[in-house]
């Protein structure tokens, strides 16, 4: 979970170039759109980051469909779009989840429901495929009516601790559980959002295993730290080390900085238990 900056790029010359790129019936199609689609990008940067409860833009089936393959079916300036998307490095790392490659670009609103964002850059999220396949059409919590996932331009990651980590080592392994903790002064409908997020992406289990996996390289250096002298105490300065340094680029809630905070704490792993994530 991270925020990323949005693309500078103006929606309006976006949707008109891809228009012109377009065969002549859906040209057409889009041309008549044009007025509704742009009312729309309206709508939506007024509602930012509430953006879960749009209205529909009146569009025709076939303006609908027009739309929609304005995205999937690429023409030259929607592939430059793709591009100036994904290519940035502050989006290589999925903000959605804080692990894996972008690779694919979101509808943060999906165009199956909202066609008419369908090339509107502020609904084009980098995206890694796993978080894109695991969030598929969904906008709204049926149960809280909060929005299921955040918004990586939009919504404001709070500084407040609320992802929460414990480790202990057991039968010589490591047992990882994330979970979120709501921090005093929280509001319920924040943390109902960070929750939702956190569970319908599966994180605390892709956390657990990718801190396993990044743990089996972090050896060598842990390895180093405790040395001959079997200095526990130094091993725990360099998890420290290494979680404010995390912290300094990512925030105080990304996910390995808080595995390095638990694994200093922790006296087990510290003092030799940390054998257990040699590969
Ligand atoms: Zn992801």
């Amino acid at each position: 979970m991270r925020s990323i900056p949005l693309l500078a790029v103006d929606a309006t010359d976006v949707f008109d170039e891809i228009t012109a790129a377009k065969h002549q019936l859906r040209r057409e199609r889009m041309q008549v759109a044009r007025a509704d689609v742009l009312a729309a990008y309206q709508g939506y940067e007024d509602a930012v980051p509430e953006v879960g409860e749009l209205d529909e833009a009146p569009l025709t089936d076939l303006q609908k469909e027009a739309m929609r393959h304005a995205f999937t079916v690429e023409t030259e300036p929607m592939t430059a779009l793709r591009g100036n998307l994904l290519g940035r490095i502050s989006v290589a790392r999925c903000p959605f989840c804080g692990i894996s490659e972008s690779s694919t670009l979101d509808h943060y609103l999906p165009k199956e429901r909202y066609p008419e964002f369908s090339v509107f850059p502020k609904n084009l999220v980098p995206s890694c495929a796993v978080c894109n396949t695991r969030k598929r059409d969904r906008i709204l919590d049926e149960g809280t009516n909060v929005r299921m996932f955040l918004h990586p331009c939009y919504d404001l990651i709070p500084d407040t601790a609320f992802l929460a980590v414990r480790a202990r080592i057991e039968a010589d392994a490591l047992i990882l559980s994330y979970h979120l903790a709501r921090p005093a002064g929280m509001a319920l409908q924040t943390f109902q959002h960070l929750r939702s997020h956190f569970n319908e992406l599966g994180l605390a289990d892709r956390y657990r295993r990718m801190g396993l996996e990044h743990l089996g390289g972090q050896y060598p250096a842990l390895r180093r730290a405790y040395g001959s002298g079997e200095d526990a105490e130094r091993v725990a300065e360099k998890l420290i080390e290494g979680a404010e340094d995390f912290e300094v680029v990512s925030g105080s809630n990304y996910w390995l900085a808080k595995l390095y905070r638990a694994l200093a704490d922790n006296d087990d792993f510290c003092d030799g238990g940390f054998e257990v994530v040699r590969v």
